[in-house]
């Protein structure tokens, strides 16, 4: 799939159980688009799955790392990455995007002798547009996660693909995501999060994005135990017949691609 266009998911876990007990992995999403490669989110595991990928991933062909927020299970592989992204600062270049709170203050998570060995580090603010070589994209609304945490949409003329990361639901939410073609939504709760400090979606909230933003295809992953008890291929297949939409549900390696 060397010229086309595509995803790959490198994990589909979604909560602390799930990911310390790799029931599914947490390496985050690999993206091909234009020729340009772009990693989102490097969660724990990201570097192995790329080497164990077939064929493998090859980090340092990436022109760069995206990072929604920075918790663990989204950024724990970054400074491996910008590495290997540039041979150890042998081979600098590449770009990091973050918001401020992955660089700066108490939950800073890039280390400071790696920041010089990309080209640039760009940081991310709400509702920007920015530029990865001929690839464009542009950062949600804040979403509510206690943390600095911004969805992410790449406009490839026609397509739209969004990610709809991490989030408490609130009624403003799908509007951010209007227009997608391809949303994919992180849904870590079979019910709803059983109590208001979680700041995860459940499936109820993923019902009512999906009827306002009406997608050409909704993926579902960042699964934590209950989605996994309830198996997510028969939830997305239920959702599939109720909102008369092409929903699917990620897997470990799942290929979608994006032409
Ligand atoms: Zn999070």
């Amino acid at each position: 799939m060397s010229d086309t266009n595509y995803m790959k998911f490198l994990g589909t876990a979604g909560s602390r159980w799930v990911v310390a007990r790799q029931l599914r992995a947490s390496g985050g999403i690999y993206l091909q688009l234009n020729g340009t490669r772009i990693f989102l989110d490097p969660g724990p595991g990201a570097l192995v799955r790329c080497a164990q990928s077939d064929p493998p991933i090859d980090p340092a062909k990436l022109q760069a790392v995206i990072l929604t927020h920075s918790h663990i299970d989204h950024c724990n592989d970054v400074n491996i990455m910008i590495d290997a992204m540039t041979g150890g600062g042998y081979n600098r270049g590449g770009t990091l995007f973050a918001p401020v709170s992955c660089l700066e203050g108490e939950h800073a998570v890039v280390l400071r002798y790696l920041r010089s060995f990309l080209n640039s580090i760009v940081t991310l603010e709400p509702d920007r547009r920015y530029m990865i070589e001929r690839v464009a994209f542009h950062t949600s609304k804040p979403h509510d996660h206690g943390v600095d945490t911004f969805g992410i949409t790449f406009d490839l003329d026609p397509l739209k693909l969004s990610f709809l990361v991490d989030t408490r639901y609130f009624e403003e939410l799908p509007s951010f995501y209007r227009g997608a073609d391809i949303l994919v939504v992180y849904v870590t709760f079979f019910e709803q999060p059983p109590h208001p400090g979680i700041m995860h979606l459940g499936l109820d909230d993923v019902r009512a994005i999906a009827r306002e933003v009406r997608p050409r295809q909704l993926i579902l992953t960042h699964f934590g135990l209950s989605m996994l008890e309830a198996d997510p291929s028969r939830v997305a297949q239920s959702l599939t017949d109720e909102l008369g939409l092409s929903v699917i549900a990620a897997d470990d390696g799942l290929v979608v691609p994006l032409e």
